[in-house]
C-alpha cells in the first residue's frame, strides 16, 4: 500500500529511490548514558543515493544516532555496516561519511576557500588537486565570488554553504547533517531547503538529515523515519507518513489533524462502525478491521480532507453541528475552527478557489462539519 501510494509523487519530483541498495545498515542498535535509554534496539536501512531524515522532538535521540554513524558514540549493543563493512572498532575518519555538525564552526582566520580547503591538506591531497577540488565545491554552493572573504564577511546562509561545501569536498559516501539549517530564519531556510536538494541530486552522496522541522523533513526527504524515546516510531515516504500514520503519535507529529474517537459498535468485514464517539454522530468506516467489539478505536481526518457545509449533508454519519468559532483566512487557504455540539473543537481548511465561498460562512455561524469515508485513516493506538 505505501509504495504505490508513494510512487506518483516520488516519480514526478524525479526523486524515486526506491531501489537504492541498502547503503547503511544498522541493525539493533541501542545507546545507554549512564542507564539513560537515549537509543533503544533501532533497525534501519538506508539506501544509498537516498536523502533519509530523522525527524523526532527535542531528546528523541536523533543526534545521538548520528553520531554512532559517524563513529563519536559507540553503541552499547547492536551493529552499523556502511557500505557493507562493519563499523565495530573503526574511528571516525577512517569511516566512509562526513558530519556537518549543527554549528558549523568555521575557521574564522581563514577565508572561504582555505576553509573549505581545510580536509584536503590535512589528507595531504597536492595542492594542484586541492585548487581543482575546492573551485568545483565553491561553484556547486554557488560561493566562487566570495572565496577570499572571511566567515564573519558572510550571511548565515552563506556560512551554512561553506560548511556544506567543506563537509563534501572529501567526497564522503554518505553526509550526516545534524539540524543543518536551524541557524537560518524562515524564508532563507526554505530556499536553502531547495539548494540543498540540487547539490544532493548533483552529486548522488546519501544525505542523512537530523531535525526536529517536519515541513523541513517532508521538503527535503525521500523517506523520513520519526522518532520518539530513542524508538523509530514509522518509516516512510512524507507522503505515507501523511495519508497513513501508524498511530495518533504520527498523525498528531506530522501535520494538523482532527483525532475522533469511539467504540466499536458493528465489526463486519467492510465496514466498521464507531458509536459513543466525541464527535457525536456514528463514525463509519468503509473497510474492514481487526478489533472487538466495544474497543476503543481513533479516526485521523485531516483538516483539509474535512468538509464544512451550512446544510446538513445527506449521510448523516461523519457528520455533526456546530458554531465556528474562529477563522484565519491565509489568502490561499482558510482555516476554521468549530466547537461542537459535545464540545469538541475541530479544524477545518478550505482551499479558497473562488474570491468567496457561496455559503458565506462566517464567525459564530451554525454549520456541520463532515467527512466521506474514504477521508478518515482508522488507527488502533
Ligand atoms: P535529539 O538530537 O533528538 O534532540 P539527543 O540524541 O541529543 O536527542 O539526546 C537523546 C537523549 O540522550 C537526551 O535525553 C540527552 O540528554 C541524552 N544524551 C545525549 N548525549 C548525552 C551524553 N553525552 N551524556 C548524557 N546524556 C546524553
Ligand atoms: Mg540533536
Amino acid at each position: 500500500m505505501s509504495q504505490t501510494a508513494a510512487a506518483p509523487a516520488a516519480a514526478a519530483a524525479g526523486r524515486d529511490r526506491a531501489d537504492g541498495r541498502p547503503f547503511i545498515r544498522i541493525s539493533g542498535v541501542t545507546k545507554t548514558f549512564s542507564g539513560f535509554v537515549a537509543v533503544n534496539d533501532l533497525t534501519l536501512e538506508v539506501r544509498e543515493g537516498e536523502i533519509f531524515c530523522l525527524l523526532g522532538g527535542s531528546g528523541s535521540g536523533k543526534s545521538t544516532l548520528l553520531r554512532m554513524l559517524a563513529g563519536f558514540e559507540t553503541p552499547d549493543r547492536g551493529r552499523i555496516e556502511i557500505d557493507g563493512q562493519d563499523m565495530t572498532g573503526v574511528p571516525p575518519w577512517a569511516r566512509p561519511v562526513n558530519m556537518m555538525f549543527q554549528s558549523y564552526a568555521l575557521f574564522p582566520h581563514m577565508s572561504v576557500a582555505r576553509n573549505v580547503e581545510y580536509g584536503l591538506r590535512q589528507d595531504g591531497v597536492p595542492r594542484a588537486e586541492r585548487a581543482e577540488r575546492v573551485a568545483r565545491m565553491l561553484e556547486l554552493v554557488k560561493l566562487t565570488p566570495f572565496a577570499d572573504r572571511k566567515p564573519a564577511q558572510l550571511s548565515g546562509g552563506q556560512r551554512q554553504r561553506v560548511a556544506l561545501a567543506r563537509a563534501l569536498v572529501k567526497r564522503p559516501k554518505a553526509l550526516l547533517l545534524d539540524e543543518p539549517l536551524s541557524a537560518l530564519d524562515k524564508k532563507l531556510r526554505e530556499e536553502t531547503q531547495f539548494e540543498l536538494l540540487d547539490i544532493q541530486e548533483k552529486l548522488g552522496t546519501t544525505f542523512i538529515v537530523v531535525t526536529h522541522d517536519q515541513e523541513e523533513a517532508m521538503t527535503l526527504g525521500d523517506r523520513i523515519g520519526v522518532m520518539d524515546a530513542g524508538e523509530l516510531i514509522q518509516v516512510d515516504a512524507p507522503r505515507d507518513l501523511y495519508e497513513y500514520p501508524r498511530n495518533r503519535f504520527i498523525a498528531e507529529f506530522v501535520g494538523s489533524v482532527n483525532i475522533f474517537e469511539g467504540r466499536v459498535v458493528e465489526d463486519e468485514a467492510d465496514h466498521v462502525l464507531l458509536g459513543d464517539t466525541d464527535l457525536g454522530a456514528e463514525i463509519f468506516i468503509h473497510h474492514g478491521l481487526s478489533c472487538q467489539m466495544g474497543q476503543t478505536l481513533w479516526v485521523a481526518v485531516r483538516p483539509e480532507k474535512m468538509r464544512l457545509t451550512a446544510a446538513r449533508p445527506d449521510d448523516a454519519r461523519n457528520a455533526a453541528q456546530g458554531v465556528i468559532e474562529d477563522i484565519a483566512y491565509l489568502g490561499g487557504l482558510t482555516h476554521y475552527r468549530v466547537r461542537l455540539d459535545g464540545g469538541k473543537t475541530v479544524r477545518v481548511t478550505r482551499a479558497n478557489v473562488e474570491r468567496r465561498h457561496a455559503d458565506g460562512l462566517t464567525w459564530n455561524d451554525r454549520a456541520w462539519i463532515s467527512w466521506p469515508p474514504e477521508a478518515g485513516v482508522a488507527l488502533t493506538s
